[in-house]
């Protein structure tokens, strides 16, 4: 029996159900990945995503060739480069891993229904997430609309359950490869239409095994504090990982748990505050499951408040912020972060989306699109269920009526100033008592430091103290809470 394994977001040979099953099943397996054409060309990710996933294939597909197993490639529209290439190579069955996208299952029903016509088995695995949509009901058995309610479900159903990670297949050896013809070499981002970055994170299953292990060693035990902070490696940093699944979520929360028992200073509340992060993952993939009209609309149709300005006024004002020149200083190293590297730190995600929605009373969908075409992690589920949070129209979301402010943020999570500086090199010379708002420097202390507020640096855009005020009377106004 031939068997074609589609990889997909699940780039790695480790934990790897659809490609366990057809080791096991078939006599000849075909490991597949098809370049999405029309996705390619709609550009709704970026040069870092895209660059991060030709990373994430070379790697795996070495680690196949290590096996005595090529990695085939096509490039085209998915569905019929999977029903050619079933037809061409002769196999029986094609093993996948589920994807909950909307735009994914559909074109995975149409691919199921294809080959189902010309007689390929269609197997599919749950893979992504740690449970499904199905797995964790509410009372009345619907989907899970509250996040503390699906965790404590999340972690009964753990505990019963106890999923496991699966080794690498065992039988997935050159005698499983089938005789065809080699592929060309993988293409590179420029062939792909986008431009060649530098990555900040090295993509790949090893990169992301060994940040793992680093992590469980030590900033795990520390991540209540340390998460906050973006100066400091407090985070695991492996969301790109979790994306293109060059790591599972299931290893993922072993190897947390694991920790408990090996280091020397451990601390359960950070390990458990940790894994809460990767069932914030799984309940977002399952919203988008269960309610894919998020996508396109707010998970909660709610009146929202006026835009601040129209035309090009607004336009003045999403430019700033995509280019980090508002003037404050937390936003704008925020967004030129995002800028020159595809990343950008969790708590400084949720300033700037604060800062756009409710001080620039911008919509939430300009951010998320910007977001989706630079981040490295760009992923439909997690962008689009913090877009909702942060705009409060999502399921748990931040209270309407709560507006972060910039300046007290940045204090508090930048103290010294040492984010801004390293990503907002304008500001490098300015004291640590003003660098979280430098627009107060007196004139005399611009020319000390040699920035000049309006000229080196911009001014404030907008008022944040009167942008709160207007907003919240709009809230108000609105009935929103
Ligand atoms: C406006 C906004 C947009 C975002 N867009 C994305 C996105 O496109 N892709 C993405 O992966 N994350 C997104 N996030 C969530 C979060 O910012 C990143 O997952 C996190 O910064 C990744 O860093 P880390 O790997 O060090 O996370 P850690 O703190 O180490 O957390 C571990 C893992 O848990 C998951 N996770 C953590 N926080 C969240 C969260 N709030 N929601 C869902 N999953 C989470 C990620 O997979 C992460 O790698 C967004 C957050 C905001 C506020």
């Amino acid at each position: 029996m031939r068997g074609i394994v589609w990889l997909r977001r699940d780039l790695r040979l480790n934990d790897q159900p659809a490609l366990t099953a057809a080791c096991e099943a078939c006599s000849e397996v075909i490991p597949l990945f098809v370049f999405d054409e029309p996705l390619l060309q709609s550009h709704v990710f970026g040069s870092a995503c895209v660059s991060f996933m030709l990373g994430c294939l070379e790697d795996v597909a070495a680690s196949l060739a290590r096996r005595g197993v090529t990695l085939q490639w096509r490039r085209g529209e998915p569905a019929e480069e999977i029903v050619r290439a079933a037809r061409a190579w002769k196999a029986d069955a094609v093993y996948w891993n589920r994807d909950y996208e909307p735009g994914a299952i559909e074109r995975d029903r149409a691919v199921q229904q294809r080959l189902g016509r010309i007689g390929v088995v269609v197997r599919t695995f749950k893979d992504h997430v740690v449970f499904e949509t199905e797995e964790i009901r509410s009372a009345t058995g619907g989907p899970m609309q509250r996040y503390s309610a699906y965790r404590a479900r999340w972690w009964t159903k753990w505990r019963a359950v106890k999923p496991i990670a699966l080794p690498v297949p065992r039988l997935l050896t050159a005698k499983k490869a089938a005789s065809l013809p080699l592929p060309p070499p993988l293409p590179s981002a420029s062939d792909l239409g986008y431009e060649p970055v530098a990555l900040p994170i090295e993509p790949g299953e090893r990169s992301a095994q060994k940040r793992l292990r680093q992590f469980v060693a030590g900033p795990i035990h520390t991540y209540i504090m340390g998460r906050n902070l973006p100066a400091v490696d407090g985070s695991s940093i492996l969301s790109p990982h979790f994306r293109f699944g060059t790591l599972s979520a299931r290893a993922a929360v072993h190897a947390a748990l694991a920790s408990l028992t090996q280091g020397r200073r451990v601390s359960r509340p950070d390990v458990f505050t940790w894994i809460d992060e990767l069932v914030w993952r799984d309940f977002f993939q399952q919203i988008l499951a269960a309610f894919p009209h998020v996508v396109d609309r707010p998970f909660r149709q709610l009146p929202t408040p006026a835009p601040r300005a129209p035309g090009a006024e607004r336009d003045r004002l999403y430019q700033a912020w995509c280019m980090g020149k508002t003037g404050f200083p937390i936003v704008d190293a925020g967004m030129r972060q995002l800028n020159q590297t595809g990343w950008m730190h969790n708590r400084v995600r949720m300033i700037v989306a604060s800062f756009l929605i409710k001080d620039l009373r911008i919509d939430w969908q300009s951010g998320e699109r910007y977001f989706m075409q630079r981040l490295i992690d760009a992923d439909v589920a997690a962008n689009n269920g913090n877009w909702q949070w942060c705009a409060s129209t999502g399921t748990d979301s931040m209270p309407g009526h709560r507006v972060f402010n910039p300046l007290l943020q940045s204090r508090k999570f930048d103290p010294e100033g040492v984010y801004i500086r390293s990503h907002v090199p304008e500001l490098a010379t300015v004291q640590t008592d003003h660098i979280h708002a430098p627009h107060l420097m007196t004139h005399e202390e611009q020319v000390l430091v040699g920035c000049h507020i309006g000229v080196d640096y911009p001014s404030p855009i907008v008022d944040h103290r009167q942008a709160r005020e207007e907003y919240l009377a709009l809230v108000k106004q609105r009935g929103l809470r």
